[in-house]
Order: structure tokens, then C-alpha cells, then sequence
């Protein structure tokens, strides 16, 4: 079995990721997020397992890889889900990676992040943050067993502090949920101020069960949510909104991004010619 692996997002031809490894120190999340993809393709996804890697071996399989290509730690699991806090498998991998002059891309939800400051400061790291909502019932219902939006904030600032580079993700976007304008401004606007320069975005895409999960968290919007994606298109193995709603959202929050002074980017969206930041995933912060 081989741990650390070459980024491939379904050979999706959205994806505007620069050349990347994936690295998971778990299988599933605990996050249990409504809008979560992972579980049309991980058994029991919301119940995060340990994999059974051990440091020898990541030792021996980073001796094979590109040192010019980061890893970006976690895109099928979130590697601060809440066992985190006691199995602290993240303060064992970083040093590893850092020490063998790999560059890392963090993608979370969790403020448990801040916990390692000490050792990401000693590499070359961006840490992305996912803020969806500000509101907090809101955020309860989409993302049920992650740490609080004020909570993430707080953490992006404290990350800011430190130097280490950061970006918001607002990500994703379900129409009725938190496309509003003004809840967008009010999250890029405390984005800024905690020292953030970059957001990426991007609409949610359907699968049969996570957006079972959505009409339930959801009943009041299942109408306007199934018409909407009903008249989306498929791509890959999710159904998109139609393409110019899509691009109606993405330009709201790119405008939103300006104002703020912010980079801008996408994710999966097909809409690259709208990005001002040099990378989707931060890459261009770790630059050698
Ligand atoms: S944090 Fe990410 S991987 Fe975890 S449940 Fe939420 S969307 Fe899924």
C-alpha cells in the first residue's frame, strides 16, 4: 500500500490544481458535512479511521518523489477531524514532510490547525480554511461536527500572525443557502481582516446522497434546490447548476473578492479566465 500519491481528482478536466501529491492521514471524516462528496465513494465515511501507515514507511516512499510538486494534506478527509485532538497523527507526519523539503498545502475545517503552528511555521506551508456561513444555525446544519465559523476565523488569524500563508475557502455554494451578497461581503470582509489574501469558491455539486442529506437538513428550500438541479448538467459523476447560474455566483463573489483586495480563484468551475490568484489551492505561496 502506498500513502502519499499523485493528485488526480477523477482526471477531472475542471480542475485547474497545479501538479500535486495527496496525502490522508485518515479514511473518512468526522465533519459529517451535508454536502460532503466523500460519501458516495468511502464506506462508513463519517466514521474517520487511523490508515496504517507508519513513519518509516512515508520516510521511504517521499525518497521516490518530485520535491518541486507540494502535498496537499487532506482531500478525501479533513486531517483535523475531531480524533485529532487526541491521536495527534499530524504532529508526527509534519516533521516528516518539512524535514525531507516537501512544501504543503493544508485544506480544513477544524481550528485544532493552530494546535501545530510550531511546527508549520518551520516549513514551507499554506493552511486553507473553509468558511461557509457565518451564521452559526446555518453552519450547524451544513456542516453538523465542525468546529464553529468564528472558531475557523479565529485560527485563520492566528495562522496570519504567525506567517504562515493562509486562504479562505468558501466552498461550497448552495443557491438559497449562502449565496447572499451581503453574507458573502461579511465573510470575505472578516477574512481580510484576519490577514487573509486569497478566497477559492465554487458551487455544490449534486450527488444522489449528499443532497438527500441537504433536502433533510434543508425541507423548506427542497423545492427551489431540486428545480434548480434538475435543470443542471452532468458532469463527471456530479450534476452542476446550469452553467449560468454558476458563472452568476462565482462573479458575485469575485467582485465581492475585489473590493476586499483579495485574490480569486475557483475550483472545479470551468470558469479559470475569472481567476486572479496565480494558483486555485495557494500553491504560489510556497514558492522555493
Ligand atoms: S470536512 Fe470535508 S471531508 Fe470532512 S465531512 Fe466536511 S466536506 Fe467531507
Amino acid at each position: 500500500m502506498v500513502y502519499i500519491t499523485p493528485f488526480d481528482p477523477w482526471r477531472s478536466r475542471m480542475c485547474t490544481c497545479p501538479e500535486k501529491y495527496s496525502f490522508s492521514p485518515y479514511t473518512g471524516c468526522g465533519h459529517k458535512c451535508t454536502y460532503c462528496y466523500i460519501t458516495s465513494y468511502i464506506p462508513r465515511a463519517f466514521q474517520p479511521r487511523v490508515k496504517g501507515f507508519t513513519i518509516t514507511q512515508l520516510e521511504r516512499e517521499l525518497k521516490s518523489l518530485d520535491k518541486s510538486k507540494p502535498i496537499s494534506i487532506a482531500n478525501s478527509s479533513d486531517p483535523y477531524t475531531p480524533g485529532e485532538v487526541q491521536n495527534l497523527l499530524m504532529r508526527e507526519v509534519l516533521p516528516v514532510f518539512i524535514r525531507n523539503g516537501f512544501r504543503l498545502l493544508i485544506v480544513t475545517k477544524s481550528d485544532i490547525v493552530v494546535r501545530d503552528i510550531d511546527i508549520l511555521s518551520k516549513g514551507k506551508v499554506c493552511v486553507s480554511i473553509t468558511i461557509t456561513t457565518l451564521e452559526e444555525k446555518t453552519a450547524k446544519r451544513l456542516e453538523p461536527n465542525a468546529p464553529s465559523p468564528l472558531r475557523r476565523l479565529k485560527a485563520l488569524k492566528s495562522l496570519s500572525n504567525a506567517g504562515i500563508p493562509t486562504l479562505v475557502r468558501l466552498d461550497p455554494i448552495v443557491p438559497g443557502i449562502n449565496d447572499d451578497v451581503n453574507s458573502i461581503r461579511t465573510i470575505l470582509k472578516s477574512a481580510q481582516e484576519a490577514g487573509v489574501r486569497q478566497v477559492t469558491t465554487s458551487t455544490y455539486k449534486a450527488r444522489p446522497d449528499s443532497l438527500s442529506r441537504i433536502m433533510l437538513a434543508f425541507p423548506e428550500l427542497q423545492e427551489e434546490i431540486k428545480t434548480l438541479y434538475s435543470k443542471g448538467e452532468r458532469i463527471g459523476r456530479s450534476i452542476y447548476l446550469p452553467r449560468g447560474l454558476r458563472r452568476d455566483i462565482i462573479s458575485k463573489v469575485r467582485e465581492v473578492a475585489q473590493e476586499f483586495s483579495m485574490d480569486f480563484a475557483t475550483c472545479r468551475e470551468g470558469f479559470s479566465e475569472l481567476h486572479t490568484a496565480d494558483t486555485c489551492d495557494g500553491s504560489h505561496t510556497l514558492a522555493f
